[in-house]
């Protein structure tokens, strides 16, 4: 399998949060930053160090490099947290140097607050197959930390999102694999959106009946 067939695991959560906004920064190549994505940003690289914390029976590494064949996606973990569930048992982390068995999980930070959407969810549970696939292991849970309310959040990494997750994996690589930008859609979003000055949502925008209509019946005129 060639490199370039793989996409970044981030791409997927600027996929649910608007399809125009992951072509815009992955197909495109433009970037916008805002005071959230410069946030962002900073925090990101606060726990990007690579530096590993020990205390008794619990470990974390940051900037751990993940990738799936399964979904063709790879990234980079914020941290991965360890915890030791049984010394005397057959060693299961032996990539690490570890001895024991030890249960893991990814912890994903954000800038902001939990979403009314499962773009994090999502985000999370394909870094945790990627984990999976890479050092055989099954992972439960995973946790979202954000920010600003300071909250952590457990996300149970069950079958609906995984196939929620899969679903859109394969979604991201039909629309990078088209090279097209879709068109936008103007809607509440779009003032929180980094890309709003390129995208020009207001002045681009379509209807959503006309969006529809483009994707399932693109040969009938507009109405
Ligand atoms: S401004 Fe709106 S339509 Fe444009 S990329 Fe952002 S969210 Fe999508």
């Amino acid at each position: 399998m060639d490199d370039d067939d793989f996409l970044t695991i981030s791409g997927l959560q600027h996929l649910l949060f608007c399809p125009r906004q992951y072509a815009l920064i992955y197909i495109e190549k433009q970037w916008q930053e805002n005071v959230l994505t410069a946030r962002g940003r900073i925090e990101h690289e606060r726990v990007d160090l690579g530096y590993k914390q020990c205390r008794k029976g619990n470990k974390q590494i940051s900037g751990l490099l993940i990738r799936s064949d399964r979904l063709r996606l790879q990234g980079k973990l914020d941290v991965l947290e360890l915890d030791l569930v049984d010394a005397a048992a057959p060693d299961n982390l032996k990539q690490f140097g570890l001895k024991g068995q030890w249960r893991i999980y990814p912890v994903e930070f954000k800038h902001g607050e939990p979403k009314n959407n499962n773009c994090d969810r999502v985000q999370l549970c394909a870094q945790a197959i990627c984990l999976e696939e890479m050092l055989s292991v099954t992972i439960e849970r995973a946790f979202l930390f954000y920010q600003r309310v300071k909250r952590r959040d457990e996300v149970h990494l069950d079958s609906a999102l995984r196939a929620e997750t899969i679903h859109a994996t394969e979604i991201l690589h039909e629309l990078h694999n088209s090279g097209k930008t879709p068109p936008p859609v103007y809607s509440a979003k779009c003032r929180s959106c980094s890309m709003i000055d390129i995208c020009l949502p207001k002045r681009l925008s379509i209807t959503s009946s006309h969006y529809r209509q483009m994707l399932f019946n693109p040969q009938e005129p507009a109405a």
